[in-house]
């Protein structure tokens, strides 16, 4: 494999196609660095000038299985033939129907009634508007600093930063509690009871002065946060969750869209508490790069009648080809232990940065969706945005591509069949930023 970055980018051919999309593009974009991508394969991506990347971003945890897997590749060409639009909603066709039906063999059981979409918002909006058809409720429940897409549904339980939604409202009916944050709890010094503090609070303050919780359609989570930060959750939280909905009759929505298929080791990262949410939006990975998005719930919920829901899209052949070939390559009885044993060698490696980088003021992870929190004191943990921006735009000039989340943390989500050599490489760049950026 040739080096890492060999002209500083942006390149020449980069700048010019910049230059362009600054043209003719939506300002609406925002982009952490300059990169143009040209092609990718693996855990590698090229930019148009011919410099490699090693790739800690799976585009935005889409690229699970690795990006243009034969297996993958070879199915969108041979469905691109047959036919790629199947009117899923006016004709039935056989292809969206056995991807669903694979599909609902990765979930619990009872998570048997699958709805297609085309984006990850769009299976938010599915589930809401199922929620409130199902509960003839009008209210949600959602979390300070999710994000759930940017549709005016899933726009009203998106609430990581007002820039997301300024100007954009009214929205829906919706209420945010805090999300439970081991590194910033709620209340001081209770780490490993935040989750607690959160449902306090969402009893006593949310449900007394805010909205009646029989007038509550859903709650609506994400079981790690993903943009707002890649925080993970005390694995009692959705057990906690759970329990409160069932007291109130209120419908569980889990939107796996970004912790799904297998991006912390299980299919679903609610695996990992134990629980079984009414309703569960899945999109990103499942397409293999295709767009899709898919909203599971048990037939019993999923009780809307013809006409009520749909999507011209939806069902779309190619991304059922793309996803069918996705679910075949995950079904290796060792996708997921290779993904904790990755994780968790990840994990190391960021965590034995945090010991000698003094601005690394957390590091977490499940699986492969690993955090690292940038702050000003370690005592304080105030965020620092500045110089998590700098390390995540130099790491790019060397050959590193990562993302940011939250206010002040990067994240790390490689696609899934990384190996240990490629996270070392990828860690040792990140190393050498640290030490530049903020000192040992
Ligand atoms: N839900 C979660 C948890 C997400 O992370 C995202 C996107 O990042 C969405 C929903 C929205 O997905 P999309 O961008 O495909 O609409």
């Amino acid at each position: 494999m040739e080096p890492l970055v060999r002209i500083r980018p942006p390149g020449p051919t980069a700048r010019e196609i910049l230059r362009r999309d600054a043209e003719v593009i939506s300002p609406s974009l925002s982009r952490a660095y300059p990169l143009v991508i040209d092609r990718a394969a693996g855990v590698n991506l090229w930019d148009v000038d011919g410099n490699r990347y090693l790739d800690f971003t799976a585009g935005i945890a889409v690229m699970n299985v690795g990006w243009n897997h034969p297996e993958v590749v070879r199915a969108v060409q041979e469905q691109t033939e047959r036919l790629s639009h199947t009117v899923f909603a006016d004709f039935c066709s056989e292809l969206p129907v056995r991807f669903a039906e694979e599909l609902v063999k990765f979930l619990p059981a009872g998570l048997d009634t699958v709805y297609f979409g085309n984006s990850g918002a769009e299976s938010v909006e599915a589930a809401m508007k199922l929620a409130r058809y199902h509960t003839g409720r009008k209210y949600f429940l959602a979390f300070h600093r999710a994000f759930h897409g940017r549709t005016f549904g899933a726009l009203t339980l998106t609430a990581g930063r007002t820039k997301q939604r300024k100007h954009f409202g009214p929205f829906l009916s919706a209420v945010h509690a805090p999300y439970p944050d081991p590194y910033r709890p709620l209340c001081r010094n209770s780490r490993a009871s935040c989750d607690q503090d959160v449902l306090d609070y969402i009893e006593d303050v949310i449900f007394r002065t805010e909205v009646s919780p029989e007038e509550v359609a859903a709650i609506v989570v994400e079981p790690v946060l993903g943009e707002g930060g890649y925080v993970v959750p005390p694995r009692t939280f959705l057990k906690r969750l759970r329990s409160l909905c069932d007291e109130h009759g209120i419908l569980l929505v889990d939107d796996e869209v970004q912790a799904g298929g297998y991006r912390t080791g299980k299919f679903l990262a609610a695996e990992h508490s134990g629980v079984t949410a009414d309703i569960v939006c899945l999109a990103k990975p499942i397409g293999g790069g295709l767009p899709i998005g898919v909203t599971v719930s048990t037939g019993e919920i999923m009780d809307w009648p013809p006409g009520s829901h749909a999507s011209t899209f939806g069902g779309n052949a190619i991304s059922c080809a793309a996803g069918l070939a996705v679910l075949e390559i995950m079904r290796a009885p060792t996708f997921g232990a290779h993904v904790l044993a990755q994780g968790e060698h990840l994990v190391e490696g960021l965590e034995r940065l945090r010991r000698v980088h003094e601005g690394i003021g957390d590091v977490r992870g499940l699986g492969l969706m690993a955090g690292m929190e940038l702050v000003r004191k370690r005592e304080t943990r105030e965020p620092d945005a500045e110089m998590r921006d700098r390390i995540v735009r130099e790491c790019f000039e060397r050959g590193l591509a990562l993302l940011p989340a939250g206010e002040s943390a990067i994240r790390f989500s490689p696609p899934l069949v990384i190996e240990k050599d490629d996270i070392d490489a990828g860690l040792s760049i990140l190393d050498g930023v640290l030490s530049r950026i903020c000192g040992r």
